[in-house]
Parts: structure tokens; C-alpha cells; sequence
């Protein structure tokens, strides 16, 4: 039997907020143009698929996308802003195994500052206690730590504690996806400081699935520090993404769309074991962007387990037997930027940031066509109150 993959499809580029480290919104896809049932017919058995955007819930047939994908995948997550209370209820009534993780950036006040959504933390928030009251087992929310956010990162997490739900983090990062090149930390030692305190809250807990995701975290304090990814990355070779105009990538992290095929066009197989696909995974082989996202860090974390777990075993042990707590100057950049050995210039200059560089976005030309009479969010508004 084929080896099951790894899958993201981005059903759409539309979105509704207007995240301050995202300009997704301004580059939207055209709604007629977006990934058909019939291609998801064509993607391979899975054993986990992501389901994001843009806003995946604009999609008024959302369902029909998931229904599909659940003859194929073993567990489905959806990423969402959450602002669509009702089409969530209503997907999770039919779907009630689904996974849903909702973007909260931080409480109320940054939340609403960063994703610009009016009332978009009361919404999220009030989604994900609805979800709970109905039932749903796999639901949880995901920030974005930056620097505007770190000193909620702790008060966040003892919320999805209170409340029981999963809690994701990621930083930020620069790719055609994002429609941005300019994102990156400013104060490190103020944001891994904050990481620092959910590692040892994490690592504290009883949940060995806390403990990796402690290991991730310290993993976002390297890479915020702009050194080398702890753990290879093994994109396209096991893993995918498509994008809502059937394009298959390797991931989201490119400067550039990075093309293995189109799924509109050809079959998987064709496909998957085609030229341009080996001449991108050659591309990821050698990659150099250091991203650090989960989707890209958790199918390495099962890959090269030993490490992780390594990691895993000392700090439990250090804090049980000798009662000590994780340190972020446990990183040698961290203490060498702390002793005036590397400067911020230094590690800027490692970083994807590139002010100068013109994001690409990956839109189709009929979606860029488009965006010469009217905005991003003009188009996207107008799409929404039609349905
Ligand atoms: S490090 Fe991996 S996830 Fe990041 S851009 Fe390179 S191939 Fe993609």
C-alpha cells in the first residue's frame, strides 16, 4: 500500500482580517478559480491533512471539500480566524471528529490590533467556548508571537488551559504565502524570555504531548535567533501543500511559489513522480530559510523522534531531580548575543527579512487581473455578503 502523506490544502486566498504580519488579504484568489472537489478527488491516502486559507470558512461548499478529503485522510484540522461562528457549528455538526484551531493573536486589545477583525477576539473566543458546549473534542487556538503579542503568550495559554483546549504557537516568517518579506522580531531576548516561561509551563504539566510541544517551542527561540532549523526539513518528500489553483508545493515557507505540478492538470502519481517535482525537492534539500512551523517541524518530529525525546528526558529529569528550570541561554546564541559576541545587525542579516524585496504572491493572472480595478478587501467583502 502507498506510504500515507502528509497534506495542506490552501482551499482559498481570501480573507476576511487584516493581520498586521500577513498581506494575504490584499492578494486574493478568484472564488471560480479555487481548488474544485473534483481535484481533491485526485489527491493520494493521507494520514493527516491541514485545511487553511486565506479564511477556509468564505468557502460556502466547504463541506463538500471535507467530505472528500475524509475518504482520504485519517484526521482533518481546520485553521480558521473563527469568525464565521455559525458555518463552523454547522460544518462540526456533520464533522463532529474534525479538529478546528482558531486564531486568537493575543487578549482582547492586541488580538483586535493584530488580525483587525471588529469584535475578532469576542467572535474567536465565543466559537471556541460554542464548539466546547457542543461537544467538539479537537478544538484549540494558535497565536502568532511576535513582538506585540509575547507578554500574552503565558495569560493565552492558561486560558486554553482553563478552557481545555489545545493551545499552538508559531512566530513570524516571510513567503510568497504571507505576501510578506519585511516580518521579524525586534526584541529577542524580550520574546524567548517569554517563550522561556511557557517551556517551563509546559515541561511542568503532566501531558507528554506538552513536553513536544516544549521542544517546539525552544525550537521557535532558535530559529526567532535566526540559527539553523534544530531538525532537517523534509518537505515534498513526504509532505505537501496545494494552493487553491491546484498547484502542489513543497510548503509555505519559499520566497517564491516553488511548483512540483498542478493537480488540475495531471494525475498525482504523474505527478508526485515527475521531473519538476524531483527538481524541487533538490531545491529543499539545500534550502537555507530555517522556518519553524509546525508544519514542517511536526512530521520531523516523528521522522527524528530520538532527538526531540533526548530533550525531552533531560529537562524532565533536570527539573524533577535537581529542580531546575529550562533556560533560553541554554542556546549558545542566546548567550552570545546576551555577551555582546553576535550583534542584532548580525542575526537581522541571517533572517529572511528583506525590506527591500518585492513579496510575490503567488496569484494566478485572472486574480491579479482583478486587483487592478479593485482591492484585495473590497473584492473579498463583496464576495462574502453575496453569500
Ligand atoms: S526550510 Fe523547509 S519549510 Fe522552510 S522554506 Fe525551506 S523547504 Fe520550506
Amino acid at each position: 500500500m502507498a506510504k500515507k502523506l502528509n497534506g495542506t490544502v490552501i482551499v482559498t486566498y481570501r480573507c476576511n482580517a487584516r493581520c498586521t504580519m500577513c498581506n494575504r488579504y490584499k492578494a486574493p484568489s478568484r472564488a471560480d478559480e479555487e481548488i474544485s472537489v473534483e481535484t481533491i478527488k485526485k489527491l493520494p491516502p493521507m494520514y493527516f491533512t491541514n485545511i487553511t486559507g486565506g479564511e477556509p470558512f468564505i468557502r460556502t461548499d466547504l463541506k463538500d471539500i471535507v467530505r472528500e478529503l475524509y475518504k482520504k485522510s485519517d484526521r482533518i484540522v481546520i485553521s480558521t480566524n473563527g469568525y464565521f461562528t455559525d458555518r463552523i457549528l454547522d460544518l462540526c455538526k456533520e464533522f463532529p471528529q474534525i479538529g478546528i484551531r482558531i486564531s486568537i493573536e493575543g487578549l482582547e486589545e492586541t488580538n483586535n490590533a493584530i488580525r483587525g477583525l471588529d469584535d475578532g477576539f469576542n467572535r474567536g473566543y465565543e466559537t471556541l467556548k460554542k464548539l466546547v458546549e457542543a461537544g467538539m473534542k479537537d478544538v484549540g487556538f494558535g497565536m502568532t508571537v511576535q513582538d506585540k503579542n509575547a507578554r500574552d503568550l503565558i495569560p493565552l495559554y492558561l486560558l486554553s488551559n482553563e478552557l481545555g483546549m489545545e493551545f499552538a504557537t508559531a512566530s513570524l516568517h516571510n513567503s510568497f504565502y504571507f505576501v510578506e518579506s519585511g516580518n521579524i522580531i525586534k526584541d529577542r531576548p524580550m520574546v524567548a524570555q517569554c517563550f522561556e516561561d511557557l517551556i517551563n509551563e509546559l515541561l511542568k504539566s503532566n501531558s507528554p504531548k506538552k513536553w513536544f510541544r516544549a521542544y517546539f517551542n525552544h525550537g521557535l527561540i532558535n530559529y526567532i535567533y535566526s540559527q539553523k532549523r534544530l531538525l532537517p526539513c523534509d518537505m515534498s518528500f513526504d509532505t505537501f501543500f496545494i494552493d487553491p489553483y491546484g498547484d502542489v508545493m513543497p510548503c509555505n515557507g519559499t520566497k517564491d511559489k516553488e511548483v512540483m505540478g498542478n493537480l488540475n492538470e495531471q494525475s498525482w502519481d504523474e505527478l508526485w513522480n515527475g521531473e519538476q517535482a524531483e527538481k524541487v525537492r533538490e531545491k529543499v534539500r539545500h534550502c537555507d530559510r530555517n522556518c519553524w512551523m509546525i508544519g514542517s517541524v511536526s512530521p520531523a518530529m516523528h521522522k527524528y523522534i530520538s532527538k526531540p525525546i533526548r530533550w525531552v528526558i533531560k529537562h524532565k529529569f533536570l527539573r524533577f531531580f535537581k529542580k531546575k528550570k529550562y533556560s533560553m541561554y541554554e542556546n549558545a546564541i542566546v548567550r552570545d548575543y546576551r555577551d555582546g559576541k553576535v550583534t542584532k545587525e548580525q542575526l537581522d542579516a541571517l533572517s529572511t527579512c528583506d525590506m527591500t524585496a518585492v513579496a510575490n504572491d503567488g496569484l494566478s493572472e485572472a486574480s491579479r487581473e482583478r486587483l487592478k480595478d479593485k482591492s484585495g478587501e473590497e473584492l473579498v467583502a463583496a464576495d462574502i455578503s453575496e453569500n
